[in-house]
């Protein structure tokens, strides 16, 4: 649930600010121009909290769902996957807890009619207020609790209209799933049950890019298990996912845990670790790793009438399993990418290069194929349909050879294969890497196999 502090300057010193030149606004800019993500519904000027992802940004967060979803599910016999509604039954978000506690404390200023969390107010002015106004003239009004879940109307008139919510979080539909889960998938406890969707909420400041959305993908797991057992697995789980994030390739100071105090807990959860990565803004959560004991199922249990509890096989002990959850923001973790990834060099000619230098298995494209000229652009396209069948392969003649390099190192592809006016005698083409800017004459019979050894996911 939303955390008050998350975004306080306690956190977001100028320190890491320094040892950060990347300014948000120069990553914005790229993303828009080379098609990672622009604001939705741009022409309109766009709409608060929402974002398009474009040709390249929706292969990069393709690629990181991929590999979660191999590191989560496929890689191991304990974890499943399901894909399930975005709405559930109202019910659902009241066994939660969502309906009644869902929520910020929100103020209000009526003489600029916007609306503020609480924790960002001091005293008694409103933060937008221009410097001349005096504090009386700011009219403010109490802080009210503000519902963040996006509610519809189910039915066909207005008359019948149910209300229903978009789900403000993807794991509530693991809970209620839980035994028909594990019964059709004959999984015992402990085992887990994984998802990745998109999750709603009606943040009030949307901020920092797609950071803090209203419509944003989670990548969930929830891992059912015996209550004496829970403090195991919820270290068990914190360290995979810490893993994981050194795996996608952010660098050790980019990353930290940060535990919460006692008071920040959930009122059920017994422990909770945030996994923050640094951001041009501070230190930030990518991920919530939660023992939430057996509140989730004990509710819902409770709200449906149906027995969510397990039988013990040994000992024929029944009881309502505990839950670990890791919980990771796709949208977020799309960014923190790009934060690394981006890099501004100077060459040896004085020429400047930006790029983006994600791991190989996350390139949005895989290689690009530029002939030297377009009268080359038969047998080029030619090793680009051979090589598109296994990669995502890219096709560019159009410019001078230096500026398709620099397109590619700007989109991360790691591998460019120029077709030059030898190669047709030859058989052989020039493979330029992307980091090290080496070029290699491969022979085109022996590309696929060269450019998978590269690209060989060993992680
Ligand atoms: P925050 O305190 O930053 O609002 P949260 O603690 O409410 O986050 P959780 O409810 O634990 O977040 O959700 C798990 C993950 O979902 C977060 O770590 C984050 O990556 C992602 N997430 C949550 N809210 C948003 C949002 N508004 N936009 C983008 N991603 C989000």
């Amino acid at each position: 649930m939303a955390d008050p502090d998350s975004e306080t300057p306690a956190r977001d010193d100028d320190s890491d600010r320094e040892r950060h030149p990347l300014a948000m606004e120069t990553l914005v800019a790229l993303c828009a121009a080379r098609g990672f993500i622009y604001p939705a519904s741009e022409i309109y000027g766009g709409i608060a909290g929402f974002w398009d992802y474009g040709p390249l940004g929706v292969e990069l967060k393709n690629n990181l769902k991929a590999f979660w979803w191999r590191r989560m599910v496929r890689e191991r016999d304990d974890v499943v996957g399901i894909d399930s509604a975005i709405i559930s039954h109202p019910r659902t978000w009241e066994a939660s807890g969502h309906v009644e506690g869902f929520s910020d404390p929100m103020v209000d200023c009526r003489t600029c009619k916007r609306r503020f969390r609480a924790d960002q107010i001091e005293g008694e002015r409103c933060p937008e207020a221009p410097k001349k106004r005096a504090v009386a003239e700011c009219d403010l009004t109490e802080a009210r609790e503000f519902n963040l879940m996006l509610r519809t109307e189910l039915g066909a008139s207005v008359d019948e209209a149910t209300t229903a919510y978009l789900r403000p979080e993807t794991c509530q539909p693991i809970f209620t799933g839980f035994k028909r889960v594990r019964e059709a998938a004959r999984q015992k406890v402990p085992f887990g049950i994984a998802q990745i969707g998109k999750a709603f909420r009606n943040e009030i400041t949307p901020r920092n890019f797609t950071f803090r959305s209203r419509e944003f993908e989670q990548a969930e797991m929830e891992f059912f298990c015996h209550p004496s057992e829970s403090g195991e697995w919820f270290a068990h789980w914190r360290e995979q996912r810490l893993q994981f994030h050194r795996d996608l390739g952010f660098a050790e100071d980019l990353l930290r845990t940060r535990p919460h105090a006692p008071d920040e807990l959930a009122h059920y959860a017994r422990a909770a670790d945030d996994i923050e990565f640094l951001f041009p803004f501070g230190w930030q959560e990518i991920e919530g790793v939660h023992d939430r004991g057996d509140w989730d199922l004990s509710r819902h249990s409770e709200y449906s009438g149906k027995e969510l509890a397990v039988t013990d096989e040994r000992t024929k002990e029944r009881f309502t399993p505990c839950v670990i959850e890791t919980s990771v923001g796709i949208d977020r973790t799309t960014l923190a990418l790009l934060v690394a990834a981006y890099r501004q060099e100077t060459l040896e000619n004085g020429e400047e290069r930006t790029v983006l230098g994600f791991h190989p298995a996350l390139a949005p494209i895989k290689a690009a194929v530029l002939p030297l000229s377009k009268k080359l652009a038969e047998p080029a396209r030619a090793i680009q349909r051979e090589l598109r069948r296994h990669f995502n392969v890219f096709y560019d003649d159009a410019g001078n050879i230096g500026r398709r390099y620099r397109r590619q190192d700007e989109a991360g592809t790691p591998y460019c294969i120029t077709v030059d006016f030898e190669s047709g005698d030859d058989g052989h083409v020039t493979v330029r890497e992307r980091d090290t800017m080496d070029q290699k004459r491969i022979p085109i019979e022996g590309l696929e196999r060269y450019l998978r050894d590269l690209l060989e996911d060993d992680r």
